[in-house]
C-alpha cells in the first residue's frame, strides 16, 4: 500500500466550534482575582481591557463548545486546515519503531500558530466598536500575527516590542510594519511604566513583562483602544483548540490514536491547543493518553516553579492569576526561543498539572538546536527555536520506545518555522551557543519577593 505522508482536510472540515475544557474539568482552575479587593474577576471587570465576548470567554466555566464566528472561519481558510504530517524521515533517522506525527502550524502566513487567536481577538474587538489595539511582543511572533489580523478586520495596532528583539530581529519588525502596525521598542519613554523602568535602569534591554505593562497602560488611557494578549489567558487557549480538533480528525484518517502528545511551552497556548481536544477523552476515562509540555531549562516554571497567585506582567497591572510561576520579576536568560521566555503558565494548564493530568519536561538549549537540525535535515522544515523543544521531547519519547521495542504513537505540535530565526541557527552552527542553568537560590529569591 502506498504510504501517506500528509493528512489533509478540506476547508469544509474547519471546525465550527472551539472546545472549552474548563466546562468539563472536575477541579476547575481557581479564578483570577482583583489584587485590591481579592474578589474573583467577573467578565465585566475585564471589559475596560478586553473585548466583551473575549472577557466572557475568559471566565466561561459552563459551555464546553463555543461557536466560531463565520467571519473568523472565513479568514482561517487562508491557511487552515493545516496538514498533519507523518515524520517518516525522522523515524528512519532515529531507527525507532514509534510512529511520529506532527501538526504543521508553521504554514500560516505569519509562520506560527499565533494567528489562530489573533483573528478572533481582532474580530470581537471590531464588533465592540474598538478602533485601536495595543499589545506586546517578544521575539515578534504574536505582534506579527496581530498585525495581520488587525489589518484584516480594519483596526489600528501599536506593538511594544522587547528592545533586545527590536534590535536583533529586524525582519519581524518589518513584517509588522508591512502589515501596517506601529512598532515601539520597550521599555519606551511613551508610558509611565516604561519611564520608571528606564529611570531605574537606563540600559535595560526589556522583557515581556515590561512590554505588557506598557501596552496595558496605553490601552487604559486611550479611548476606543483595547489590549490583546497572545498566550497565557483562557480565551487564547480556547481559540488554539482548533489545532487539536483538526488533528483529531486527521489522526482518524491515519487510523491511529496518539499515546503521547507534546507541545512546547511558553505561556501554554499551543500546548493547550494540541492537547485539550484529546484530553477531553482522558477526562471522560475513555483514553489514557500522556500529555507532555516541553519548556526551556532556563525558564522552568512548570518543572521548578511554585503554584501561587502572581501578576501576569512586571509592574502589576494585570489581575492576579493562579499559576505555576517563577515570580513576575524573574529575568530569564536570553535564549533564542524568545516565545518561551515567560515567567508563568496559564491557569488551566497549571490546574491540570496539579491534578497529574499532564506532565512537564525541561530541555537544554543545545539539545533543542540539535533536535531542530535533525528535523530540518530529515523532514525539510526548519523549525522555530520554540518548536525545537517539542521536537526534542518527541525524539526522547521515540528513543524510549526504541529501547522498549514499543510501537508508540507520538504526536507533537510544530508551532512555527524558523526562517526568521536564522541568526540563532548561525550561532549554533558556529558553536557559539551555550546552555543556561538557573540556580535554586535565584528561583527562591524571586518567589520570596512575591510573598
Ligand atoms: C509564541 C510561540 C510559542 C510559545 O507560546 P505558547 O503560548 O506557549 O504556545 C511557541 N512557539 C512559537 C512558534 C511561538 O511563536
Amino acid at each position: 500500500m502506498e504510504k501517506t505522508k500528509k493528512f489533509i482536510l478540506p476547508e469544509s472540515e474547519i471546525p465550527t466550534q472551539w472546545y472549552n475544557i474548563v466546562a468539563e474539568m472536575q477541579n476547575k482552575p481557581k479564578p483570577m482575582i482583583n489584587p485590591q479587593t481579592k474578589e474573583p474577576i467577573k467578565a465585566e471587570d475585564l471589559f475596560p481591557l478586553f473585548a466583551e465576548e473575549l472577557s466572557r470567554q475568559e471566565v466561561n466555566t459552563t459551555d464546553a463548545w463555543i461557536d466560531i464566528p463565520e467571519e473568523v472561519r472565513d479568514k482561517y481558510k487562508i491557511y487552515r486546515p493545516t496538514p498533519l504530517v507523518r515524520a517518516y524521515g525522522l523515524e528512519k533517522a532515529l531507527d525507532t519503531p514509534a510512529h511520529i506525527y506532527f501538526k504543521n502550524e508553521s504554514v500560516s502566513p505569519v509562520g506560527s500558530h499565533k494567528l489562530n487567536s489573533a483573528l478572533p481577538q481582532a474580530y470581537y474587538n471590531k464588533l465592540d466598536g474598538t478602533t485601536n489595539l495595543t499589545t506586546e511582543t517578544g521575539a515578534g511572533q504574536w505582534g506579527t500575527a496581530l498585525a495581520l489580523a488587525c489589518k484584516m478586520f480594519g483596526l489600528e495596532l501599536a506593538v511594544y516590542m522587547v528592545k533586545i528583539s527590536y534590535e536583533q530581529k529586524p525582519y519581524r519588525r518589518s513584517l509588522m510594519q508591512t502589515w501596517g502596525a506601529q512598532v515601539i521598542a520597550s521599555p519606551s519613554m511613551s508610558t509611565k511604566a516604561g519611564r520608571k523602568i528606564i529611570t531605574d535602569n537606563p540600559t535595560y534591554q526589556g522583557s515581556l513583562g515590561t512590554a505588557i505593562s506598557e501596552a496595558i497602560e496605553l490601552a487604559m488611557q486611550t479611548p476606543h483602544c483595547k489590549y490583546a494578549l497572545g498566550s497565557v489567558l483562557n480565551h487564547v487557549s480556547l481559540h488554539q483548540t482548533i489545532i487539536g480538533l483538526e488533528a483529531e480528525k486527521q489522526m482518524e484518517m491515519a487510523g491511529e490514536y496518539p499515546d503521547v502528545i507534546i507541545g512546547c511551552f511558553g505561556g501554554g497556548s499551543n500546548f493547550s491547543g494540541i492537547s485539550f481536544p484529546f484530553l477531553r477523552h482522558k477526562l471522560k476515562g475513555e483514553k489514557n493518553t500522556r500529555f507532555v509540555a516541553a519548556e526551556p531549562t532556563s525558564c522552568p516554571k512548570l518543572t521548578r516553579g511554585s503554584f501561587q497567585y502572581d501578576f501576569g506582567d512586571e509592574i502589576g497591572y494585570t489581575p492576579l492569576i493562579p499559576m505555576f510561576t517563577l515570580g513576575h520579576n524573574f529575568a530569564p536568560a536570553n535564549i533564542h526561543a524568545g516565545g518561551l521566555r515567560y515567567h508563568g503558565a496559564g491557569s488551566i494548564v497549571s490546574q491540570l498539572l496539579i491534578d497529574n493530568l499532564i506532565e512537564a519536561v525541561d530541555i537544554e538549549q543545545l539539545d533543542t538546536f540539535e533536535a531542530g537540525i535533525l528535523f530540518a535535515r530529515t523532514e525539510g522544515i526548519i523549525p522555530a527555536p520554540e518548536s525545537t523543544h517539542a521536537i526534542a521531547a518527541a525524539i526522547n519519547e521515540a528513543l524510549k520506545a526504541k529501547e522498549e521495542g514499543s510501537k508508540k504513537v507520538i504526536l507533537f505540535n510544530l508551532s512555527g518555522h524558523g526562517l526568521i530565526d536564522m541568526s540563532a541557527y548561525d550561532q549554533y552552527l558556529a558553536g557559539d551557543l551555550i546552555n543556561h542553568e538557573v540556580s535554586d537560590e535565584e528561583i527562591a529569591k524571586n518567589l520570596e519577593m512575591l510573598a
